[in-house]
């Protein structure tokens, strides 16, 4: 890991311990490890990415209590669920407003941020829906690594 990506990656994990502490969330190493292996790259995993990285370590566990595990974190907001690609939920462990670039053809998800975007006002048609929680930015496209292999095959 670069170094930057590993200072991210403590970043993470020293947020995401104060904040089971401050939820009263115990920090078992069944929760810790599936945390570590949700805040490792490439980001915003499914729920089976998880499952197989954290077997290598805790092999007793089940797909079940991953999923559980990570609607616990959900609930306690310190991790967000994110309904992009097929369905399938991907988790995220960036909390800070950001918002997600998505390849059509290997449905990797990045983030990417936005400033003049988050500061924009609602507009009425949307105000006049209800109340407005949360809300982000999707773009779908061809990353380069996909747009480079496209290019060669035509
Ligand atoms: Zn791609
Ligand atoms: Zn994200």
């Amino acid at each position: 890991m670069a170094e930057e990506s590993n200072n991210k990656f403590r970043d993470l994990l020293s947020g995401f311990e104060k904040a089971c502490r401050a939820r009263g969330l115990r920090l078992t190493h069944q929760r810790l490890e599936i945390f570590k292996r949700l805040a490792e790259r490439p980001s915003h995993p499914t729920a089976e990415d998880i499952y197989r990285k954290v077997r290598r370590n805790l092999r007793t566990i089940s797909l079940d209590t991953v999923y559980r595990t990570l609607s616990t974190f959900e609930d306690h907001g310190l991790i967000r669920r994110i309904q992009a690609v097929d369905n399938v939920a991907r988790f995220d462990t960036n909390l800070h407003p950001h918002h997600h670039l998505i390849c059509i053809k290997c449905k990797k998800i990045e983030d990417f941020y936005w400033p003049d975007f988050d500061e924009l006002a609602y507009p009425e048609s949307a105000t006049e829906w209800g109340k407005i929680d949360s809300g982000h930015v999707e773009l779908w496209g061809y990353c380069r690594k996909c747009r480079r292999k496209l290019k060669k095959v035509k």
